[in-house]
């Protein structure tokens, strides 16, 4: 599964780290959402992950308020 995150169109609202403090954290230098450990393509920040952290990832793109996070399954 992967988590894919539009950087560029986030509003820095905290919503995603909240509710999946693991995988998420604010960046200080421009106040936006990083992903920890993801990859960076074309604007987007991209993080393969395992079951387990899948429901809080989900509940994580649900609260975005801009849609800017995806849950895939490979
Ligand atoms: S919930 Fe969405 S808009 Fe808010 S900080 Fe996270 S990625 Fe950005």
């Amino acid at each position: 599964m992967k988590i894919i995150q539009k950087r560029k169109e986030c509003i820095g609202c905290g919503n995603c780290v909240d509710f999946a403090p693991h995988f998420w954290k604010m960046d200080e230098t421009d106040g936006l959402a990083s992903l920890i450990g993801a990859i960076k393509v074309n604007g987007f920040h991209i993080l393969e992950i395992d079951e387990d952290p899948l429901e809080e990832n989900k509940l994580a793109a649900s609260v975005c308020p801009v849609k800017v996070i995806k849950v895939e399954m490979n």
